[in-house]
């Protein structure tokens, strides 16, 4: 069956060529043409799996010089499938604008998922994975970092971050000062031969990548550590105390204010410990 039209954003292998869908191969092969970051990267994986589609270039230096012309073939009916180097396009990658622009033009856009470094190193660092905060690559100047690192700190989930080896040791040491030394992973060469999920606190860490380290990494932070739920002794000696100098029902207030309680809770608690004595 011949490929539907439509623009195909395609994830492939952050490292291990294996990491493919049969679906991603199937389009690759299938598609009238395939939109690369760089032709010579994707051509290595074309030629693992016997692809022969025409290859063009899209990346952020001439995405704005062709992309009418891609919307215009796109228009026409042609199935054009979107890839960048490695990972899922538009994460941290170029193709937002192309995407935009076919939707606004009422192309079929369609995901062809799989791999994506973040969600990867997320899936086995080992850290809370309800809610994450995916921040993609810190600014690269110093005072523009921390600021970041800084308007972020009280995220209340998972952060993960990408970074360069050069840049890690000095990333690190800021996450530190921003978010205090809470446990993190450095998450690097993943899915290849070197391979290694480090897992410390930050300023393990910040001392470890003093001096930068090799390959391509992803840094993961668990969320910011939560106030310890008051214990039902504290309340009740923080009643006691209260009790002492006033009425029942300030006491019981007072309590409520201070351990964030429902009034009524403060109060009911006032009454038993009253009728205690
Ligand atoms: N679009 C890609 C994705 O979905 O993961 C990300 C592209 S971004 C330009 C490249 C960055 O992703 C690297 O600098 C690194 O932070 C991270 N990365 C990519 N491959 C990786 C790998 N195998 N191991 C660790 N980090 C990786």
């Amino acid at each position: 069956m011949p490929l539907e039209p439509g623009l195909y954003v395609a994830a492939t292998p952050i490292g291990n060529l294996k990491d493919v869908t049969f679906r991603v191969i199937e389009t690759l092969r299938e598609a009238d043409r395939i939109l690369c970051e760089d032709t010579r990267q994707t051509g290595k994986l074309c030629a693992a799996y016997g692809v022969t589609t025409p290859r063009t270039a899209y990346h952020e230096h001439n995405a704005a010089r062709v992309q009418d012309e891609i919307i215009a073939a796109l228009k026409d009916g042609a199935a054009i499938c979107l890839v960048s180097d490695a990972g899922t396009p538009l994460i941290s990658d170029p193709g937002f604008r192309l995407v935009e622009a076919a939707r606004a033009a009422g192309v079929n856009v369609i995901p062809l998922p799989g791999p994506s470094a973040a969600i990867a190193a997320l899936s086995a660092a080992g850290a809370p994975t309800q809610q994450f905060f995916f921040a993609g690559f810190p600014p690269v100047k110093s005072e523009a970092r921390l600021a970041f690192f800084k308007s972020i700190a009280t995220v209340d989930a998972t952060l993960i971050f990408y970074e360069g080896p050069s840049r890690i040791g000095d990333s690190l040491r800021a996450m530190m000062e921003a978010f205090g030394d809470r446990r993190a992973v450095v998450a690097r060469e993943i899915t290849k031969i070197h391979e290694t999920f480090d897992a410390d606190f930050l300023s393990g860490l910040a001392e470890k990548y003093r001096d930068g380290a090799k390959g391509e990494i992803v840094v993961i932070i668990d969320p910011p550590p939560q106030a310890e739920p008051a214990l039902d002794a504290d309340i009740d000696s923080f009643l006691l105390e209260a009790m002492k100098t006033m009425s029942l029902k300030d006491a019981a207030a007072a309590t409520a204010d201070a351990f964030a309680l429902p009034k009524k809770a403060a109060y009911d608690r006032a009454l038993a410990i009253k009728a205690r004595r």
